[in-house]
């Protein structure tokens, strides 16, 4: 049986995506292709331990929650995922997958709710958009950029009213944390009127940058 490489699995408060705060167990695979200039989990790029999807499912057991989501790294990294997350939908978690969008997300199992990330050119990854993905999402999956400056949001910005996101999904804009003020980035969307949802990393302003949050 093929085995997923894991690099933690821990239970926290979701700290992204609109399901924002719920008590949620985190499955983060290891690896990963890119290499965002904010990345905050190089630690998964290699580093990891060797599961079964029966042993993950094990693992996961003792918590309460029914909340669960896959994150890496880029989980799509491993062909495995795919049917950790077909497991997890049949075992009844509500799933959510965080995919840095260079891989394909086809044949993901459509009750999971896919949060694609859009890299603006400041996380020097735009090359690696995969634009066929926006073709595949679905109203319950979200759209997320993480915004390092104002050439960033005003890059964000015109994807959004080119690609008219706002009718495919819901549409994040993420301040990277300790690199912008978010007070700006909000006054930008306030002024612009742009319909995406502004969030900032809740774990880092509970816990700081630390690991296992
Ligand atoms: S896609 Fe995510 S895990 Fe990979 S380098 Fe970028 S921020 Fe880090």
């Amino acid at each position: 049986m093929q085995k997923l490489k894991v690099n933690e699995i821990f239970y926290s408060l979701q700290g992204e995506s609109s399901y924002i705060g719920l008590p949620t167990i985190f499955i983060r695979l290891t690896g990963c292709p890119m290499r965002c200039s904010y990345c905050d989990t190089a630690y998964a790029f290699n580093a990891g331990d060797n599961f079964t999807i029966d042993e993950t499912l094990d693992a996961i057991s003792k918590y309460k929650t029914k909340n669960v989501t896959i994150t890496g790294g880029e989980p799509l990294a491993q062909k495995e995922c795919w049917n950790l997350l077909k497991c997890l939908c049949d075992s009844g978690y509500t799933v959510s997958l965080e995919t840095g969008g260079a891989i394909s997300i086809s044949k993901i199992d459509k009750r999971v709710k896919i949060i694609l990330d859009i890299k603006t050119p400041g996380s020097g990854e735009e090359k690696n958009n995969l634009w066929e993905n926006l073709e595949l999402i679905k109203p319950k999956d979200e759209i997320k950029f993480v915004i390092t400056d104002k050439k960033d949001y005003v890059w964000a910005k015109n994807a959004l009213i080119k690609e008219k996101l706002n009718e495919k999904a819901l549409v994040l804009f993420s301040p990277v944390y300790g690199d912008i003020n978010p007070k700006d980035l909000a006054e930008w969307i306030l002024k612009d009127q742009l319909p995406v949802r502004f969030q900032i990393q809740l774990h880092k302003i509970i816990w700081g940058e630390v690991e296992g949050v």
